[in-house]
């Protein structure tokens, strides 16, 4: 039985995952919650927020994150990925900066113009 915490609301429920039997989840107030405690155990997954280094820009660190989600396993690789890139301003917010992040499918953009 996996333990966790609802994430979704601010609610936070106490939810149980039994991996056993079918990853039932139990503790959760709405439907919401058992899908997120079902994700979480089978493939946990999260949008990763962070920085590049940019030039040509008043500062020097770019806001970036991920498109979507991506497999909480990457999540080290994908910032050693983000911590070699560097871009040239301008950049608009939304932009690409990273295309298909270590084969995800999944972008880093740009969440500011800068
Ligand atoms: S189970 Fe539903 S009510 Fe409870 S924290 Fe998750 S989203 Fe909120």
């Amino acid at each position: 039985m996996k333990e966790l915490i609802c994430i979704v609301c601010p609610r936070g429920c106490h939810l149980q995952v039994d991996e056993d039997n079918g990853f039932a989840v139990t503790g959760n107030s709405c439907p919401r919650g058992a899908e997120y405690g079902r994700n979480e155990a089978v493939h946990p997954v999260r949008t990763l927020t962070s920085t590049v280094r940019i030039e040509g820009a008043p500062i020097t660190r770019l806001p970036v994150r991920t498109a979507s989600a991506i497999p909480k396993a990457l999540l080290f690789d994908a910032m050693n990925e983000i911590n070699r890139t560097s871009v040239h301003a301008p950049v608009k917010r939304g932009q690409a900066v990273i295309k298909d992040l270590l084969g995800t499918g999944v972008d880093v953009i740009a969440t500011r113009d800068l």
